[in-house]
C-alpha cells in the first residue's frame, strides 16, 4: 500500500494534518457552528425556481464576474459599498486562500492570534505562506498594544484577525484593527464569519474600510444565513484588492448554480436571518446554564460557546456522542466548544451536561 509519505509531496506539507472536524451524522449536531435551523419553505421554493432558470443555460460558463451576485452582496452589507468593493468565492475559506495566494506565498508570512480558526494556518501552509502565531492578552483579548507589538516584532506580509473569534467567541475592538492597520503597510484581514450574531448595533470592521485600501473584511453565508451547503463566502475591500484576486482565482470559479442560489437567498435576507435572534438567545442560555453547572463559558458574540472547567474533555465529548449529540473538542486543555442550535437541540445538550454533573 502506498502511503502519503511515499509520494513526492512538497516538503513543507510532509507530516501535516488536514482540517479534521469529524463529520458524524447524529441526532443533535452542534460541532461546526452551522445554523441548525432549516431555511423557510417559501424561500427554498424561490431558490429552486432560480436554480431551474439557471440550469437552462448550464451549457455556458457562468458570469466570470458574478456581477449580479456582487450587487446583491453589496446591497446586503450596506455601508455605501458597491459591486466594485465585493468579491466572492466558494466559502470564505476560498476567499482567504485567494487572499493568501495574492498577498502571501513562498517567502512571505501571515500573523494570526491563536487559539483561532484552524483553517487560517492550514490555508497558510497550503499556499506556502509562513504562519506566525502571536500571543493574545488575558481572556483571549487582543489590545491595540498587543497587536502593534506583534506586528513590529514579526513584520508579517498579512495580519489576520477573527472577529468574533472562533473558537473563543471573543469580540475584537475597532481600535485594535485601526492600530494594526497603522502599524503595517501590508494587508490586514478581519474574518467576520460570525458578525451577524454580535449584539445589535455593534460596529463591524466594514465601517473602517473608507480610506484603508489594505483592509479586507471577509464574511460568509454559511453561518447566520443558514447557507453552509451552498458554499458562498465573500469579502468587502477596496476595488484594487478585487483586481489582485482576479490574478489568482480560477476562471469561472463560482458556478451558475451557486450564483443563482445565492442571489435568490439574498433577495430574502430578512427571512434567512430571522433565526439569528433566537440562536443568540440559545447561546445566552448555554452560557447561563453551563455557569450554573459549574463550567466556565467564555463571553461570546458568536453562535457558539467555548467553555472551560471540563475535567476530561474527550470523555465528555464521547459521553455526549453516545447520546447522539456531537460538539467539538479542539484540543484546548479543559475546554469544549458547542454551537447554539434550535431550542430543542440546545435543551438536549444542556440536559446531557446536567446529567454529567
Ligand atoms: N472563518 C471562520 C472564523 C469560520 O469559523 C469558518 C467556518 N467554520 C469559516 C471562516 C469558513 O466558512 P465557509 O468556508 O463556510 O464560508
Amino acid at each position: 500500500m502506498t502511503s502519503l509519505d511515499d509520494l513526492p509531496i512538497r516538503d513543507d506539507l510532509r507530516g501535516m494534518s488536514p482540517y479534521g472536524a469529524p463529520q458524524k451524522h447524529v441526532r443533535v449536531e452542534l460541532n461546526v457552528n452551522e445554523n441548525t435551523h432549516p431555511i423557510p419553505e417559501p424561500v427554498a421554493q424561490d431558490i429552486i425556481e432560480s436554480l431551474a432558470r439557471a440550469i437552462l443555460t448550464i451549457n455556458r460558463y457562468p458570469d466570470r464576474e458574478f456581477s449580479q451576485l456582487r450587487d446583491s452582496l453589496a446591497g446586503y452589507l450596506g455601508h455605501g459599498l458597491t459591486r466594485d468593493n465585493i468579491w466572492a468565492a466558494n466559502g470564505s475559506n476560498e476567499i482567504l486562500q485567494q487572499i493568501m495566494q495574492a498577498f502571501g506565498g513562498p517567502g512571505r508570512s501571515i500573523l494570526g492570534f491563536p487559539p483561532t480558526y484552524s483553517m487560517h494556518s492550514i490555508i497558510a501552509s497550503g499556499t506556502g505562506t509562513r504562519w506566525v502565531a502571536a500571543e493574545r492578552d488575558a481572556e483571549f483579548e487582543i489590545s491595540p498594544r498587543t497587536a502593534v507589538a506583534a506586528i513590529r516584532e514579526h513584520q508579517p506580509d498579512i495580519v489576520i484577525f477573527c472577529s468574533p473569534n472562533n473558537p473563543t467567541g471573543t469580540p475584537l475592538s475597532l481600535e485594535t484593527i485601526e492600530a494594526a492597520y497603522d502599524a503595517t503597510d501590508k494587508i490586514v484581514i478581519v474574518d467576520e464569519a460570525y458578525a451577524e450574531f454580535a449584539p445589535a448595533g455593534s460596529p463591524s470592521a466594514l465601517t473602517l474600510l473608507p480610506g484603508r485600501p489594505r483592509l479586507i473584511v471577509s464574511r460568509t453565508m454559511s453561518k447566520a444565513f443558514a447557507f453552509a451547503g451552498a458554499r458562498l463566502g465573500y469579502l468587502a475591500a477596496d476595488p484594487s484588492v478585487t483586481d489582485a484576486l482576479r490574478l489568482v482565482r480560477l476562471p469561472y470559479h463560482l458556478s451558475s448554480l451557486t450564483q443563482a442560489a445565492a442571489v435568490a437567498a439574498l433577495d430574502h435576507s430578512a427571512e434567512m436571518l430571522a433565526m439569528v435572534d433566537d440562536i443568540a438567545k440559545q447561546r445566552d442560555r448555554i452560557v447561563e446554564r453551563l455557569t450554573e453547572l459549574g463550567y466556565h463559558p467564555w463571553p461570546t458574540w458568536s453562535n457558539f460557546v467555548l467553555f472551560g472547567g471540563v475535567e476530561n474533555p474527550s470523555e465528555v465529548f464521547e459521553t455526549l456522542l453516545e447520546k447522539g449529540i456531537i460538539i467539538r473538542d479542539l484540543g484546548i486543555p479543559g475546554h469544549l466548544r458547542v454551537s447554539a442550535g434550535t431550542r430543542a437541540e440546545t435543551t438536549a445538550f444542556l440536559d446531557a451536561m446536567a446529567a454529567l454533573a
